[in-house]
């Protein structure tokens, strides 16, 4: 991108394209499918196709999550039940109550037949550990205990696919687990009751052909889905703007490469659309050269960061390329938790354009803090890149994903 395209780049359109996303977006919900609807009618504006793509996901009802102490006083909190881990008996679980801070092997010894607290999010290690001790349910503690008003109900989380679920669980707010504890709860009742149910997602995706080497295809991806505590600008529209931005300067700018554009679904349920696109373009895969993920960008306070799974060599390149448009960011080669994992599984290299910033996964990831100065500085970097990438002869790096990426990865999508 030399000084005459980067006039082409403008980051106020970008802001005013997020701002039209500012509200939630959950996987499955009208919001996401609503989302989709306005990223293909952006695209149809400058004249670009699209397509929409859509798969099933199983997702989890929660009808009623209670914890009441009972001895030596009686109080019920507000609580959230962890999705995946089935329900208990409809009466509820009657058993002692114990504070084990942060589940150590000490702690641990005490918590059987218990419902056994917890202090961080309970995740497939600690969960495997409490079920091994024969804890009777758990819970854990979110917040912290500078929140007021709706910033007290406490945060749901989901167990891990892979797990079988003997023991159901809940989350509580920072100040109640504070409050239990020092007024010495002993004995409590828990009750979660859940229910499967099959949701749909979708990606949104727009080809733009490319010349005498067409039948390389180069992506440039993000998702549009966000968490439901929030509106995801930062996470993760801001990124969707910077690709939609460059959607519209290639359809401009036609490439010698084939350039596929995916803003993807149910990124937040565990990186779920690209996981169909793979699987629906499976046999197209062999043509792919890189993949150009974004996840999490927009903020004026922050920086770049290139996470690049794939060749060491990658990162050089990309480092020479960022020298070459002036535009700061650092490289890290390593696998990276968003949608390029999923390629770089399937042997496609692949980066994740990355920026620091503030209110990820909360109700404060709104658009007021993304900036155009921000947006057009990651564009004007990914349009580089991508544009030398989309033209070069012959792609400059090898396609062999690092052993130990394989490795880390397998690891990755079967936990
Ligand atoms: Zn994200």
């Amino acid at each position: 991108m030399d000084m005459m395209n980067r006039k082409q780049i403008d980051g106020q359109r970008q802001m005013d394209f997020a701002a039209k996303f500012n509200y939630v977006r959950e996987a499955g919900t009208p919001g996401e499918e609503k989302a989709a609807k306005f990223i293909r009618k952006e695209l149809e504006s400058f004249g670009a196709d699209s397509r929409e793509e859509t798969f099933t996901f199983e997702a989890f009802k929660m009808k009623k999550a209670s914890l009441a102490v009972l001895e030596p006083y009686e109080k019920e909190y507000a609580v959230t039940g962890y999705a995946r881990c089935g329900s208990t008996p409809e009466e509820g679980i009657e058993a002692p109550f114990l504070y084990i801070e942060n589940g150590d092997d000490i702690s641990l010894s005490y918590a059987k037949d218990k419902i056994a607290m917890v202090n961080a999010p309970v995740r497939k290690d600690m969960y495997e550990k409490l079920a091994g001790a024969g804890a009777a349910g758990f819970v854990s503690i979110a917040g912290t205990p500078l929140d007021e008003g709706e910033d007290l109900i406490p945060r749901a989380y989901n167990l891990p696919k892979s797990i079988e679920a003997p023991i159901q669980g809940v989350s509580i707010h920072y100040k109640d687990a504070a409050e239990m504890v020092t007024k010495g709860a002993s004995r409590a009742k828990l009750i979660v009751s859940q229910e499967k149910e099959e949701r749909t997602s979708r990606n949104v995706i727009a080809r733009i052909g490319g010349t005498d080497k067409a039948e390389e295809i180069l992506t440039l991806t993000a998702h549009f889905d966000s968490v439901k505590e929030g509106p995801g600008a930062y996470d993760n529209m801001a990124a969707c703007a910077i690709i939609m931005e460059l959607c519209r300067f290639f359809k401009a700018n036609r490439p010698r490469r084939t350039m596929e554009f995916i803003w993807f679904g149910a990124e937040e349920k565990g990186l779920l659309g690209s996981q169909n696109y793979v699987k629906v373009h499976e046999k197209e895969l062999a043509h792919h050269q890189f993949n150009m993920n974004v996840d999490l960008a927009g903020q004026l306070v922050g920086g770049n960061v290139i996470g690049v799974t794939g060749a060491a060599s990658i990162c050089e390149m990309l480092t020479y390329l960022a020298h070459e448009i002036g535009i700061g960011m650092i490289t890290t080669n390593s696998i990276w938790g968003s949608d390029s994992n999923t390629f770089a599984w399937k042997g496609v290299p692949a980066m994740t354009l990355n920026r620091d910033g503030f209110g990820m996964h909360t109700r404060h990831d709104t658009v007021d803090l993304l900036s155009p100065w921000s947006l057009e500085r990651s564009a004007v970097l990914l349009g580089h890149i991508a544009e030398r990438l989309a033209n070069i002869e012959v792609m400059p790096f090898t396609k062999k994903i690092p052993e130990e990426f394989c490795r880390q990865l397998d690891e990755y999508f079967n936990s």
